[in-house]
């Protein structure tokens, strides 16, 4: 039974799939790999796999296990393993499963070579490390993989690498000229775009991008709206008001009284808290609409509650619907706005989405809601 308590999640799958056509149009030479790691950024693995299933091109995700149960649900499209293998036993599901394999170190590498039976060909993506110095090969670990891989003629091999600043001044062309350096004369499939790069490098699209984040409706740039990039909310974060205070002015509101009222105010209390994935640290401020308006945050957000400003709002009592962000019929708040309020980006907010938020897919926003 779900919980009555107001507060709800709603995924829109159909703007999962116009996020998608969004990415594939600006790289139109491309294939791109949906990724759908970690539960596709809190919308839920499945609901975004079922988006995009008939569509696209292949699905990139962290755990061997999530990918087999892919699989096992019969998708047929490649399947990515972002970190690649960890185990013996993730070697064994990417050969049975015909999974895409990163492989980033020497010692992975080897992980492979000694419990794979190469009898079909494996499809490998070669990472580089061209200066995020996270994970990937250097030119000097690079020639020894190559010596590897020499004698296993059973792969099929893509170069890849991933930008640590494609949303940022500095871009990618120092990574790009590095990638090119240890990709020498290289003809085979490169892969090395995320959605910023998508969006605003068209020379690093090669024949393999890797949407994320803007698959999901949120921007990759701090200077620029997903509405105006064209991309469209997926997750909808929405509750309602549960109390209703009238403050004089010199009334402090929510633990440690860090907001107080310098005039008469009306403060609504809305059914959302850290514990349901909004950031404590959204201060005093931040976005949120109420019955179709934009209003603000007041006061620290505790475990089960925030609050609001309904001074402007008098028709807002309890029961009143609040949208904390996305787009709901209290009104459209986007999550990159809330996020920055907060001091982080929409990629956090969505992933932590709380368990305990019950979440419906909306498979036609103005009828479907609960
Ligand atoms: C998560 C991830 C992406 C997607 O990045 P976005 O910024 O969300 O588009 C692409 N490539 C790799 C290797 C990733 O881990």
């Amino acid at each position: 039974m779900t919980s009555s308590r107001p507060i709800r999640a709603r995924i829109a799958p159909t703007a999962i799939l116009h996020n998608y056509r969004l990415a594939k149009r600006h790289a139109p030479q491309a294939r791109a790999w949906a990724v759908v790691k970690a539960n596709a950024y809190g919308h839920g693995q499945w609901r975004a796999v079922e988006a995009l299933c008939g569509e696209a091109d292949g699905f990139a995700l962290l755990e061997a296990e999530n990918a087999v149960a892919l699989r096992e649900a019969g998708v047929t499209q490649p399947i990515l393993l972002l970190e690649g293998v960890f185990s013996a036993r993730d070697v064994r599901a990417v050969i049975e499963h015909r999974l895409t394999c990163v492989v980033h170190c020497l010692e992975q590498l080897e992980l492979l070579v000694r419990n794979g039976q190469f009898t079909a060909p494996v499809a490998l993506y070669l990472k580089l490390n061209t200066g995020m110095n996270r994970l990937g090969f250097t030119p000097e670990t690079l020639a020894k993989a190559w010596a590897i891989l020499q004698q296993l003629p059973q792969l099929d091999v893509t170069l890849m690498t991933h930008f640590a600043e494609a949303d940022g001044e500095r871009g990618v062309g120092e990574q790009l000229a590095r990638f090119q350096g240890m990709a020498g004369d290289w003809s085979g499939p490169v892969c090395l775009a995320n959605s910023a790069a998508i969006l605003h490098h068209p020379q690093t699209h090669g024949d393999w991008v890797r949407p994320g984040i803007m698959l999901y409706g949120a921007s990759p740039f701090a200077e620029q709206s997903a509405e105006s990039l064209g991309l469209k909310p997926v997750m909808t974060l929405e509750s309602a008001i549960i109390g209703v205070q009238d403050l004089v002015a010199g009334d402090r509101v929510g633990y440690g009284g860090t907001f107080t009222a310098d005039k008469p105010m009306r403060v609504g209390v809305v059914a959302c808290g850290y514990a349901d994935g909004y950031p404590r640290h959204a201060p005093s401020g931040t976005p949120i609409a109420v019955m179709g308006r934009r209003t603000k945050t007041v006061g620290r957000v505790s475990m089960d509650m925030l609050a609001c400003d309904l001074t402007d709002i008098p028709e807002a009592g309890i029961g009143a619907p609040v949208t904390l962000w996305g787009e709901g019929l209290a009104g459209s708040v986007p999550a990159d706005e809330v996020a920055s309020a907060a001091g982080t980006i929409a990629y956090e907010l969505f992933c932590a989405l709380a368990p305990r938020v019950p979440v419906s897919t909306d498979e036609n926003p103005t009828v479907n809601r609960k």
